[in-house]
């Protein structure tokens, strides 16, 4: 079976809200097995909404509509839909007295308007909505010679997504066949989306029962892998030897293979190594330490650092000489190098990391361009520096920045 979502509201049409609900929806249908072939987002106007609507049932087994079900003028979907499955509306009398009640309970005298969230579509099932006024409806019936199934459920996120999981995934389980579905989530650190996907494309494409989907962001890619069969065992074992190929191929460019993030496979590798930390950071102002500081427990291993964003403070804080700032300039690999192990020795750490680059928009120049950076960390057994040069403004090269010196971590302790 397949699925449409129509999220209903003029909101979701402006520069200032997102359709949120229906990533929610689509990764419950994707549970159950239901690919969603269309999400459609329509203002609260009758016309378009029945005109979705109609064609929404013409051509999905599924379609879920989600929001429009307020009491006010601009709430639209039960009349719309209604006209749309040429199905009447009635007022259920039941609906109205409930929602009496629960003004009453709050001292309040219900609003005529409220009256019309009573409307029910005929041969609908009423879902009672425990964290609001509008309570959803679940229609399944023929149209147009088809099975199909028509939900309708509030906008607000925290009341669709309880209204959904308590009583609507197990309607849609007793209509789906059985499925059993296994999924893995590999997480490929600093490795360029197309070099990436040359290198697995040919493996993924082996295995053609497996959805492999691949999501790219700054410094990070992410291959998420599903499959259903008969049984979980035979699922899990197509994504595990799937998983297995990748692995080989890509080699430790793989930071996790369970959907662990960088910085939580960082923190599992300094605990099991028994290594603390502490960083010196320039350009990334502090985000290193952030996303260091962003796992729980990260006090057993993160010491601490500094912020040295000035040549003063670089040489105050973490020891830079500095006749090596004014030898090198304060991006450059000596001093990358003079960070890391000055702050390690100020804090007493194993391991300490300096990040210096260019951030940008301004400040580069032809030997020193924007988004050059210079990571270094420093142990016992000496210091190590990489030299990158990432793109992007000055958001994406700090992130960059502070992915390559997490990567630098984990590789270290790996
Ligand atoms: P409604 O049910 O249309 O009255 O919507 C009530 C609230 O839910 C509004 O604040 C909407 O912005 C929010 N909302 C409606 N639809 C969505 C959606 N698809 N994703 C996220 N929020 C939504
Ligand atoms: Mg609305």
């Amino acid at each position: 079976m397949n699925a449409e979502i129509i999220a209903i509201g003029s909101e979701l049409l402006t520069p200032f809200r997102q359709d949120t609900n229906s990533l929610y929806l689509t990764e419950k249908l994707n549970d159950l097995g239901v690919e969603v072939v269309f999400k459609t987002i329509v203002g609260d106007s009758r016309t378009n909404l029945t005109q979705a609507a109609t064609l929404a049932v013409s051509r999905a087994d599924i379609v879920i509509f989600m929001g429009g079900l307020g009491p006010t003028e601009d709430d639209l979907t039960r009349e719309s839909v209604a006209d749309a499955l040429g199905l009447e509306l009635r007022r259920d009398p039941e609906i109205v007295a409930a929602l009496e009640r629960r003004f009453a309970e709050r001292g309040w005298k219900m609003a005529a308007n409220n009256n019309k969230q009573g409307d029910v579509i005929a041969g609908a099932t009423v879902l009672p909505n425990a964290n609001g006024t509008a309570p959803g409806q679940w229609i399944s019936g023929k149209f147009e010679g088809k099975e199909k199934i028509v939900i309708l459920l509030p906008g607000p996120p925290h009341e669709l997504k309880a209204l959904f999981d308590e009583q609507c995934m197990s309607r849609l389980q007793a209509k789906l066949p059985p499925q059993f579905i296994a999924s893995r989530v590999l997480r490929i650190a600093l490795m360029g989306e197309s070099q990436c996907d040359a290198r697995v494309a040919p493996i993924y494409k082996r295995y053609a029962d497996v959805d492999t989907t691949i999501l790219a962001a700054a410094g990070e890619i992410q291959l998420h892998l599903k499959t259903r069969a008969g049984s979980l065992a035979q699922a899990q074992e197509r994504v595990d030897a799937l998983v297995q190929e990748i692995e080989d191929e890509l080699d430790d460019f793989v930071v996790s293979d369970n959907g662990d993030s960088l910085e939580q496979i960082v923190s599992y590798y300094l605990q099991m190594r028994n290594v603390t930390l502490a960083v010196a950071e320039s350009c990334t102002g502090g985000l290193l330490a952030e996303r260091l500081t962003s796992v729980s427990g990260s006090s057993r291993y993160f010491l601490g650092g500094a912020v040295v964003y000035s040549n003063e403070l670089k040489t105050a804080f973490a020891d830079v000489p500095a006749e090596l700032i004014q030898q090198h300039g304060a991006v450059s690999r000596e001093v990358a190098a003079a960070l890391a192990e000055g702050i390690r020795k100020r804090c007493g750490a194993s391991l300490g990391a300096g990040v210096t680059g260019v951030a940008g928009p301004t400040g580069g120049s032809p030997e020193k361009p924007v988004g050059l950076v210079f990571h270094a960390l420093a142990s016992g057994s000496g210091t190590e520096v990489i030299e990158r040069k990432f793109p992007g403004d000055r958001k994406r090269i700090r992130w960059f920045a502070s992915t390559q010196a997490l990567d630098m971590i984990r590789r270290k302790l790996m």
